[in-house]
C-alpha cells in the first residue's frame, strides 16, 4: 500500500514511513493512494469474529508490504488484549433501535485507546527492526496525553514527552498520565496554556536540531495509523447490527474529525453505512460547514466536553481532499486561503455532494447536560458529555427509525464529573478496577518554564530513557 500527501507534492510513502512521517513534507496529510474494497460477501464472513481478528482483516490492506502477517496478527491479539471488556467495542441499547457503542473500556477509558495502543506496538516494532530509537512530543489538553503515554509505555525504542498546561487539566486527567512511571516516559507540566504547548511541539517538528540526528514523531491524530485502527470498530458495529445486508447510521462527537473520517472510510470500503452525523459542541466549525457551506474559524470556547474544544478541524482536509477529485493543487490552494485567515466555501455540488452522507448538529453545555439527565432518567445509562452530545446529535438528525443508530461513546463519564454533577445526577460514577488505587498512586512530571529553549534542553537531555541524546 502506498500513501500520498493531500496537497499532491510530498512523495509517496509506504506504511512504514507513513507511520514515522506525521505531516507531509508538503504541509498535507497522508491518505492511502487506494482504498480497498471488500465485497458484501467478505464482510458477511467476518461475523462472530473476536475484534483482534476482524481488525486483522480490516486494516491488513493497509500495512501490507510493511509487516509481516504473523506479526500483525500478534500485535493485534495483544493491543486489544488489554482492553477491559470481552467484546472490546461492546454495543448498549437505549432505545428501540438506538444504540452505544462503549469504546471506553481501554487503559484510560476514552476511544483513543484503540488507536494508541496500536500505534505504540506498530511504533515499536517497526523501530526495532530497522535498530532505531525515535522521540515523541505530543501536547494534551486531556484525553490523548494519557492514552499516548499508555500505549507507548512499553516500547523500548520511544521515549516520550507529553505536555499539558500545568493546573489546567482535571486531576484525574493529570493522574492518569503522571502516574504512568517509567524511565521513558516524561510529563512536562508548561506554565502556559494548552496553545502554547502546541505551539511548542510544532516549533520542535519545523527545527529538529535540537535531538543531534533523532527522528522526531506525531502522535496525534494527523498520523495515519490511528486513523486506520478506528476504521474497525464501524465493521464491528454493522456486523452485530445485521450489516452487511442492512444499513447502519452513526453520530459521531467530533472535534478534529479524526473519529468520523474512519467512518467515512468504512463505508468507502465497502460498508453500507447510510448515515454520519457530526456532533460538535459550541466550538462548531464543522457544524457550520455541513449545515451552511462556511468553513471559517471561531474563537475557542471552553465547555463540559473539552476533548472536542478545538478552533480547527485538522483531519477534515482529507475529507476535502477527496471532495475535490483528490486534486491535491486545489486543497493547498484552499488550506493557503483559510491560512491568511479567510475561510471559505466549496463550490455547491461538491458540498451537495458531502450533504448526501453527513449531517451534523451544534450542541451547547446545557443541552449537554439536560441530555446525560434525560437518557439516565429513560434507561439507567449515564452518558460522559462528548457521548451525551453523539446521542443529542442522533436524536435530532436521524434520517431513518427503520435503520440502527449508534453513536460512538468516546469515554467514560469518570472522567469528566463535572458535567454528571451538572446534570443533576448523585450517582457518582466509579473508578474501573484497574484505577481505583489512582489517587494513591505515585506522580511523576516536572514544571517548566513557557519557553521552547527551556522546552528543547530537557527533551535532549533526557531523550534516551532519561539520559541525554
Ligand atoms: C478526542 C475525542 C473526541 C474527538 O475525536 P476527533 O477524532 O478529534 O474528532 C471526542 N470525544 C472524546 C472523549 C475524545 O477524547
Amino acid at each position: 500500500m502506498r500513501y500520498i500527501s493531500t496537497r499532491g507534492q510530498a512523495p509517496a510513502l509506504n506504511f512504514e514511513d507513513v507511520l514515522l512521517a506525521g505531516l507531509a513534507s508538503d504541509g498535507g496529510l497522508y491518505v492511502p493512494e487506494n482504498l480497498p474494497r471488500f465485497t458484501q460477501e467478505e464482510i458477511a464472513s467476518w461475523a462472530g469474529l473476536p475484534y483482534h481478528e476482524l481488525a486483522f482483516r480490516v486494516m491488513r490492506p493497509f500495512v501490507a508490504g510493511s509487516i509481516a502477517d504473523a506479526d500483525f496478527k500478534k500485535i493485534l491479539e495483544e493491543t486489544y488484549g488489554v482492553f477491559a471488556h470481552n467484546a472490546v467495542a461492546p454495543l448498549r441499547q437505549l432505545n428501540g433501535n438506538e444504540w452505544v457503542m462503549e469504546l471506553f473500556h481501554g487503559p484510560t477509558l476514552a476511544f483513543k485507546d484503540f488507536a494508541l495502543q496500536l500505534l505504540g506496538r506498530l511504533l515499536d516494532h517497526v523501530l526495532s527492526k530497522r535498530g532505531e530509537r525515535v522521540v515523541i512530543m505530543g501536547a494534551t489538553s486531556g484525553d490523548t496525553g494519557s492514552a499516548a503515554i499508555e500505549g507507548c509505555k512499553a516500547c523500548e525504542h520511544v521515549d516520550i514527552f507529553i505536555m499539558h498546561p500545568h493546573n489546567r487539566v482535571s486531576e484525574v486527567q493529570r493522574r492518569q498520565m503522571t502516574t504512568i512511571l517509567g524511565e521513558n516516559i516524561h510529563n512536562i507540566a508548561i506554565e502556559g496554556n494548552f496553545d502554547d504547548c502546541q505551539e511548542m511541539v510544532k516549533a520542535s517538528f519545523a527545527d529538529q536540531g535540537f535531538l543531534k540526528g533523532t527522528r522526531l514523531v506525531a502522535v496525534n491524530s494527523i498520523n495515519w495509523a490511528r486513523i486506520m485502527a478506528q476504521i474497525v470498530y464501524y465493521f464491528h458495529a454493522a456486523l452485530q447490527l445485521g450489516g452487511p445486508a442492512r444499513s447502519v447510521a452513526f453520530s459521531v462527537p467530533t472535534g478534529n474529525f479524526g473519529d468520523i473520517f474512519a467512518g467515512y472510510l468504512a463505508r468507502n470500503m465497502g460498508l453500507p453505512i447510510s448515515q454520519l452525523i457530526v456532533a460538535t459542541n459550541r466550538n462548531d466549525i464543522l457544524h457550520r460547514f455541513m449545515s451552511g457551506n462556511q468553513y471559517v474559524k471561531d474563537e475557542l470556547h471552553p465547555t463540559l466536553s473539552p476533548s472536542m474544544d478545538i478552533m480547527v478541524s485538522s483531519n477534515f482536509e482529507r475529507l476535502l481532499f477527496d471532495l475535490h477529485g483528490r486534486n491535491g493543487a486545489a486543497i493547498a490552494g484552499l488550506m493557503d486561503t483559510f491560512k491568511q485567515g479567510g475561510g471559505f466555501s466549496v463550490e455547491e455540488d461538491r458540498w451537495t455532494e458531502a450533504r448526501k452522507l453527513f449531517d451534523s448538529l451544534a450542541v451547547n453545555d446545557e443541552q449537554t447536560c439536560e441530555t446525560i439527565a434525560q437518557v439516565y432518567a429513560e434507561c439507567g445509562e449515564l452518558l460522559d458529555p462528548h457521548t451525551a452530545i453523539g446521542v443529542r446529535a442522533a436524536r435530532e438528525c436521524r434520517r431513518s427509525l427503520a435503520i440502527p443508530m449508534v453513536t460512538l461513546g468516546t469515554a467514560h463519564p469518570v472522567k469528566f464529573p463535572e458535567a454528571v454533577e451538572k446534570a443533576g445526577i448523585d450517582a457518582v460514577p466509579a473508578l474501573p478496577p484497574h484505577l481505583v488505587d489512582l489517587f494513591q498512586r505515585e506522580e511523576r512530571c516536572t514544571v517548566l518554564a513557557n519557553d521552547l529553549q527551556t522546552v528543547q534542553q530537557f527533551v535532549a537531555s533526557h531523550g534516551n530513557r532519561g539520559k541525554p541524546l
